[in-house]
């Protein structure tokens, strides 16, 4: 983390709101479900499958959470609708983990099945390292409980792998290779390093042992069969791994890869040119000013990478491109 990168997280909150909104603007659809649901359709069109997060998390309110969760539920009929290649990520504190956890599960499970109902698939994002647990519980509950309802409908399910549900997992905490042991049969898992600052007591610090434990959980990963959503812009991490799938043989049916919107466009080219499965990450909604913010402020390091953006854009002459 540089001593820039540094600087612009601590001074974000003198940095004007029009001007985070046009450092962000690269890496955010849009307010409205619209512009989230035409960007995806220009995506598909440029060989890309996204997954949709509607900003906003850490709801206070039953109500906020209700309407969350109905917001997510008609945005898997949108995308059945138009036939378009994506499915959805959402936060498990905005369906109210952080209210009570039985609202949430049962918010979950409506989720979950509306989706398997309409050929989909939910990823359930990973947050700080307080809600891990309850996530990785309510994950393979809600994920149990799908299975069953599919296999006594005589159906497959649905999504990558068959199922309706996902999680994420975070190699920088110290806990993962276990969670991977821990894992139900056929998971679907999005790998990412983690993006919250969490303390040395539960996570990896070292960027090195970080990237080093991203390698050991895809092995274990691959090893247990999930199926594995890659989710980094890291170069080395993106040969390593290619390189560990061309060893195993892999099929397109066990990974694809993923990344942020907005972020090492060329890389994701070059990863869909090579004819490898790219799944962009696309949040929309109106929390953009909190998530940016907030994002920003627990990672420096992106502070940076948008900090950057600004001025270049600055230098270019701005507009949204
Ligand atoms: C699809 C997807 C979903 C994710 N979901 C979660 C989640 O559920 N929970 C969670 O904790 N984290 C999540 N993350 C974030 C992840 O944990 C990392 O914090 C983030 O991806 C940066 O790590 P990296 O592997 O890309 O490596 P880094 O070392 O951070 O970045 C590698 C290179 O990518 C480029 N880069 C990275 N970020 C940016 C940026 N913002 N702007 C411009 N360039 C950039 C730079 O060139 C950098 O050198 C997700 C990431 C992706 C891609």
């Amino acid at each position: 983390m540089t001593f820039f990168s540094r600087a612009v997280g601590w001074s974000l909150p003198l940095i004007p709101r029009p001007l985070v909104r046009f450092a962000a603007a690269p890496y955010v659809a849009g307010d409205e479900p619209a512009d989230a649901l035409a960007r995806t359709a220009s995506l598909n069109e440029q060989g890309l499958a996204a997954t949709l997060a509607l900003l906003g998390e850490e709801v206070d309110s039953r109500g906020l959470a209700a309407e969350g969760t109905a917001l997510y539920v008609d945005l898997v009929d949108q995308l059945a609708d138009r036939g378009l290649d994506c499915n959805v990520s959402v936060k498990l504190t905005l369906l109210g983990l952080k209210i009570e956890r039985e609202l949430c599960r049962n918010h979950l499970a409506l989720l979950v099945e509306r989706a398997a109902e309409r050929g989909n698939f939910v990823r359930i994002d990973m947050e700080d390292h307080t809600c891990t647990t309850a996530t990785l519980d309510l994950y393979r509950d809600v994920l149990a409980e799908s299975r069953a309802r599919r296999a006594g409908a005589g159906s497959n399910g649905s999504g990558a792998g068959g199922d309706a549900v996902g999680v994420v997992l975070q190699a920088y905490l110290h806990r993962t290779l276990a969670d991977i042991a821990a894992l139900p049969e056929r998971a679907n898992v999005r790998l990412c390093k983690g993006i919250y600052v969490e303390p040395p007591s539960v996570a990896i610090t070292d960027y090195h042992k970080v990237r080093r434990n991203f390698l050991a959980s895809l092995e274990a990963l691959f090893d247990r069969g999930a199926y594995v959503g890659i989710a980094t812009h890291d170069d080395y991490l993106l040969r390593e791994s290619a390189a560990m799938i061309e060893h195993r043989g892999l099929g397109k049916d066990g990974y694809e890869f993923q990344m942020l919107l907005g972020v090492t466009e060329e890389r994701r080219d070059r990863l869909a040119r090579a004819g490898r499965r790219v799944r962009i990450y696309v949040p929309y909604g109106r929390q953009w000013y909190a998530y940016s913010t907030r994002r920003l402020r627990e990672n420096p390091s992106i502070a940076g990478h948008v900090a950057r953006a600004f001025f270049l854009r600055l230098l270019r002459g701005g507009g949204r491109g």
